[in-house]
């Protein structure tokens, strides 16, 4: 059985992306979503205040390119996240300062694709780059008819002159409904069959979490609401392996498990884990030594390893005028889960960043969760000399502090 001690990602372009929940705002009230992470009513933030986020990552981008390596990586991209983007009403003007301000940046929109067929033409035709819709199956008829409208067209537009769009892909979220469920294989088939990058993926379900606080809302009282005792059944874990295994090449063999996740609450789902963006991964296995190429993680409890995790993402959560490393992992320079600093205050986080850049020094990160999610590709090690290579291909002049 092999021993990973160390991961690494194939990308051709290394990239460094910023993401940023401009609201937790959103048109859906999808079940699985906690309300720290949706709200029907979450009153919109004002367009200065979005501008000096902006002037935030200018300033943090400047800081990072002055010492990363242009050979190994020069891709910056930001991502536009939510609740729903698309349903903030200043997206628009903040994309067209974010361009003036940062021209070299690539936007893309992480969205669930309910939105106009005018926003769809203005995003489409000057801004955005690469769409990452999620199709949610409780949403209701009408919203999914226009949400998969938006996708096909969407990947109509994929190098046609006059747009910009270059990438479209959809995670579907997998509901464990099994009349959902079959409509989201039904989803994948559509969709595939059109040609579209699709990606299935099975929701981290935790009532504890997913139903706190939440007011009475019509998914409350649905029967997929929270605490409806949701779980897959053997059957349809089974039937998202056999997609797992079409598309990503895995070993058939490895099982299914009910594996601990998320402080120890136990959920049914699929083992492994493929890289959001479908990247091709590389594993160093202690026993033989060898780098090999891989689709799926399988283990992934990287607890003190170390992470370059704050080399490669930034994010930026609006409402709670907070900044962290990475959206799901958290991790920060005490090795705790938590921000690296304020937005309204983002000032004193530059200044953290320059005083350690000056001296020609910055610590490395080690992972404070038991867990490791949409961080999966991030170049990390149980040992310092894998760190180091990695390290150093991006910050030649600068000496990791463990
Ligand atoms: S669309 Fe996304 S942000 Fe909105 S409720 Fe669903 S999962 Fe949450
Ligand atoms: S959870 Fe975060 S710190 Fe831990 S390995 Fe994943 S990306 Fe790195």
């Amino acid at each position: 059985m092999a021993m990973i001690t160390a991961i690494d990602n194939k990308r051709k372009t290394p990239y460094f992306q910023t993401t940023w929940c401009m609201g937790i705002r959103c048109n859906y009230d999808c079940s699985y979503c906690p309300t720290f992470r949706h709200s029907l009513t979450q009153p919109f933030q004002s367009l200065d205040t979005l501008k000096r986020t902006v002037d935030f990552i200018r300033e943090y981008l400047d800081l990072q390119i002055k010492y990363t390596d242009p050979e190994y990586m020069n891709d910056y991209d930001l991502n536009l996240t939510g609740g729903e983007p698309t349903a903030h009403p200043h997206i628009l003007d903040v994309i067209e300062y974010m361009r003036e301000q940062i021209p070299y940046l690539k936007i893309s929109l992480t969205t669930n694709g309910f939105f106009s067929d005018h926003m769809l033409e203005t995003l489409s035709s000057t801004y955005i780059r690469d769409f990452a819709f999620s199709y949610h199956a409780e949403a209701n008829a009408k919203q999914k008819l226009q949400v998969m409208t938006n996708i096909k067209k969407c990947h109509d537009l994929v190098s046609n002159d006059g747009y910009c769009v270059e990438q479209v892909s959809v995670n579907v979220m997998m509901h464990e409904d099994p009349d959902l469920f079959a409509e989201c294989q039904a989803v994948i088939v559509e969709l595939e069959a059109y040609g579209v990058e699709v990606r299935p993926r099975t929701i981290d379900r935790d009532d504890n979490v997913q139903a706190k606080e939440r007011t009475e809302t019509k998914i409350k009282n649905s029967r997929f609401g929270p605490a409806s005792g949701k779980e897959y059944s053997d059957q349809q874990l089974r039937e998202v392996k056999k997609i797992y295994i079409r598309k990503y090449q895995v070993d058939s063999k490895q099982d299914l498990k009910t594996e601990e996740w998320n402080e120890n609450k136990k959920a049914k789902q699929v083992n492994g884990r493929p890289c959001c963006g479908g990247v091709t991964m590389s594993t160093l296995d202690e026993t033989t030594g060898k780098w090999s190429d891989t689709k799926l993680i399988f283990n992934r409890n990287f607890k003190d390893w170390y992470c370059l995790v704050n080399l490669h993402w930034l994010y930026i959560e609006q409402d709670d005028d907070e900044i962290f490393t990475h959206q799901t992992c958290k991790a920060n320079f005490a090795n705790e889960k938590g921000p690296v600093g304020k937005i309204s205050e983002y000032e004193k986080y530059i200044e953290f960043l320059r005083k350690y850049y000056e001296k020609g020094q910055l610590p490395v990160i080690s992972c404070p969760n038991s867990k490791c999610t949409c961080g999966i590709c991030t170049p990390k090690s149980n040992s310092k000399k894998p760190t180091y290579k990695f390290f150093k291909r991006h910050l030649p002049s600068i000496e990791p502090i463990f």
